[in-house]
């Protein structure tokens, strides 16, 4: 089933206690791209670069398969820039410099070849941005997943909302639900935030796993326990390209399909964590994606009578 992805894609200035990198390709829809296209072939992107952005990073997602008739370059423009520096703990992080660039006056325009998309996915954007591509669909999605994060809630909260009560499916970490919220605990924060508009929410807790929440049903799934983290950036875009590509694939949105969509989306955003930016999740192989999912089966596999 075909994937429309919308959403930043980016220059990232990243520092870890393992080092540091110089402007590489990022953005939450490049992430989202990249890791969704394990999945499924028909992933159709909607964003904005400036004409700074490189031809041979636009080739990176278009080898993958990703189809970018609806990347806009913006002649004389520069392209979104964002720079964060992570703690020692490497779940949490400062963000340095937020430059919309191309971002700030962004209008989104969806090719006639994306019309028709069965999958939604608002990757982290204005909210503005996002209820705007949900418009501008002649028909809507099966499913629509956002993403959002603590800046917009800073600045555009009304714009939030309302894009709110047009999704199906919301996912965000446990500090943005709780700013969100206002509820310190997840699960009022999650009945909170159900009440606004999602039917399904998901928390991202880092290195401690997500949760899916719909209705009264919560599901678990952890993270891998990896020995070595060098950097989380998008880490969780790339479980949101997993989680919206498993489920394109097998076009199968039941709570119980969702399960196995969230261990799909941890596995791949084990992958990224591993190494900085975009680096591994562009040459992951069949054999080692199934071996990962495997490795989180047995994770939590046990047998007990009660
Ligand atoms: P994550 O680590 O999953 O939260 O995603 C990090 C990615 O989000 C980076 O590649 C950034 O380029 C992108 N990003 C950071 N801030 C914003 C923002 N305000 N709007 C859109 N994308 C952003």
């Amino acid at each position: 089933m075909s994937l429309l992805v919308v959403g930043s894609v980016a220059f990232d200035a990243i520092e870890t206690p393992f080092g540091k990198t110089d402007k590489i390709i990022g953005g939450a829809a490049t992430y989202i791209s990249l890791s969704s296209s394990y999945f499924t072939k028909k992933v159709n992107l909607v964003a904005v670069v400036g004409e700074d952005f490189p031809a041979s990073d636009i080739q990176l997602l278009e080898s993958h398969g990703v189809n970018t008739e609806g990347l806009q370059i913006k002649k004389g423009e520069k392209s979104f820039f964002w720079s964060g520096r992570y703690h020692n703990d490497m779940n949490t992080r400062d963000t340095l410099v937020t430059e919309l660039n191309v971002l700030g006056t962004f209008d989104p325009i969806v090719p006639e070849a994306y019309q028709n998309c069965d999958y939604l996915m608002l990757g982290n954007l204005s909210p503005k941005v996002q209820s705007t591509v949900i418009g501008r669909l002649k028909k809507r999605p099966k499913l629509v997943v956002m993403d959002t994060m603590n800046f917009w809630m800073d600045i555009a909260m009304a714009d939030l909302n309302e894009t709110l009560t047009m999704v199906d499916v919301l996912s965000i970490n446990d500090e943005e639900a709780r700013q969100l919220s206002k509820e310190y605990s997840l699960v009022k924060a999650a009945k909170k935030i159900m009440e606004m508009g999602p039917k399904y929410l998901i928390i991202k807790k880092g290195e401690h796993g997500a949760l899916l929440f719909h209705k009264n049903q919560v599901f678990f799934a952890p993270a891998l326990p990896l020995e070595e983290v060098f950097d989380p950036t998008g880490a969780g875009d790339t479980f949101a390209g997993g989680f919206i590509g498993y489920l394109a694939s097998t076009n199968d949105i039941s709570f119980d399909n969702m399960k196995r969509a969230i261990i799909y989306g941890s596995a791949m955003a084990s992958f990224c964590v591993e190494k900085f930016g975009t680096e591994r999740i562009v040459n992951l192989s069949e054999k080692e994606l199934r071996a990962r999912v495997k490795q989180f089966v047995d994770l939590v596999q046990f047998e007990v009578t009660i």
